[in-house]
């Protein structure tokens, strides 16, 4: 098998499992316990708290521990709403993840009122459309993509943020497919909240995180025993926060090395195909990427049928971001790029992580064009009979 859909979910680092099995057998004690069975799984909680603070340059205690991406996003939008109702817009960007869209209509749905950012051709959010977009005084949230799930596209983000905390508005960044592919500095890039997700960079599913800026406001989502400095309440999933900081610290020490060679490996494979299909068009080639993540359309070849010819040959890649489903829907991110129904549906997305190797990518390259190939026969088989 060939794994190129590393933004729906990474293989669990062997690391990660490893520092995590543990916890699931003798180490079993829970963080809030006195005794030393507790005592003791709160240490590697702590310790697992500042190795994911370390990945983003944050202090541990702005880091809570959430089930993963989602809910982090729905506690910042859900909060937001609950802490400042005398602000009633939202401000969000035209290419989000599901997540935050769904949160964006149920904002709506309480009343509120949301603002779209463009983006440009590239996928790039627009800075104009965001002062555009703003409303000083009436803006509670500005929340944004920090790469885009399907093209990889890169959001200037520290001017994004200057430019809304002028406007008095609270920043929230969706960085779930940015952390551990690119260097993230929430110092540097003051965003006052940042989600991420462990499976997205080789720890389990179901653990994830929220960075939380100190003295940012914040109403949380789950009530009851106020763990997590009472910002997240219920126990913790020890052995996913043990898997997740093992895993960020193992993401921090391979940057920038992986990214490099990721970049390499995402370079050699557009490269490969666009030489024998010139036709084909890479999304936001021309703007800052992640260096894993290559949207490609085939102009003529169905990606759904693409899709399954690669499947049967053990090649797992994905169409436009379903990533929870086989589900093919017209893209709402090639869309807000300007491209038509008919120009997403030939598109597929290839991404790759650092166990991505170059064999791997050959073989790919080999496998698509065929696909492709075997795609455009069929399809012009009926004109030859006709002929
Ligand atoms: N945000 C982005 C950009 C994503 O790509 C995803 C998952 O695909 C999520 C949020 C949701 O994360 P999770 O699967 O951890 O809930």
């Amino acid at each position: 098998m060939i794994y190129l859909d590393a933004n729906a979910t990474t293989p669990p680092d062997p690391a990660a499992v490893e520092a995590m099995l543990p916890f699931l057998g003798a180490r079993f004690g829970n963080p809030s316990a006195a005794h030393a069975p507790g005592r003791q799984a709160r240490r590697a909680l702590e310790q697992a708290r500042a190795n994911v603070a370390a990945l983003l340059c944050a202090e541990p205690d702005e880091i809570v521990f959430t089930s993963g991406g989602t809910e982090s996003i729905n506690a910042i939008h859900l909060g937001a709403r609950a802490e400042w109702p005398d602000r009633p817009v939202l401000v969000t960007g035209a290419a989000e993840h599901a997540a935050g869209l769904e949160c964006a209509s149920r904002w709506r749905l309480q009343g509120g009122e949301v603002r779209t950012v463009a983006v440009d051709r590239q996928g790039v959010l627009q800075v104009e459309s965001l002062r555009e977009a703003l409303e000083p005084g009436r803006t509670a949230l500005v929340s944004l993509l920090w790469a885009n799930n399907e093209t990889g596209t890169i959001a200037p983000m520290r001017e994004l943020v200057e430019i809304a905390h002028a406007a008095g508005a609270a920043v929230h960044a969706d960085a779930v497919q940015a952390t551990g592919k690119m260097a993230l500095d929430v110092r540097a890039v003051p965003v006052d909240y940042l989600s991420l997700s462990g499976h997205k960079m080789h720890a389990p599913q179901g653990i994830g995180a929220l960075f939380i800026r100190r003295r940012a406001a914040f109403q949380p989502l789950l009530l009851g025993g106020g763990q997590e400095n009472d910002r997240r309440s219920g126990t913790e999933n020890l052995p996913g926060a043990v898997a997740l900081g093992r895993a960020a610290e193992l993401a921090l020490a391979a940057l920038p090395t992986a990214a490099a060679e990721m970049a390499r490996l995402r370079d050699r494979l557009e490269t490969g195909l666009l030489a024998s299909i010139p036709d084909a068009v890479v999304h936001g080639l021309g703007a800052p990427r992640l260096p894993n993540t290559s949207s490609i359309a085939f102009p003529g070849s169905d990606a759904a049928g693409l899709l399954i010819l690669l499947d049967q040959k053990e090649l797992c890649c994905s169409g436009g971001s379903a990533c929870h489903s086989a589900a093919l829907h017209p893209s709402h991110v090639l869309d807000a790029m300007g491209f038509d129904a008919a120009h997403a549906a030939c598109t597929l997305r290839f991404s790759l992580s650092r166990r991505t190797t170059e064999a791997e990518v050959d073989a790919a390259v080999t496998l698509i064009l065929s696909a492709v190939n075997q795609l455009r026969t069929l399809q012009a088989g009926p004109s030859v009979l006709t002929a």
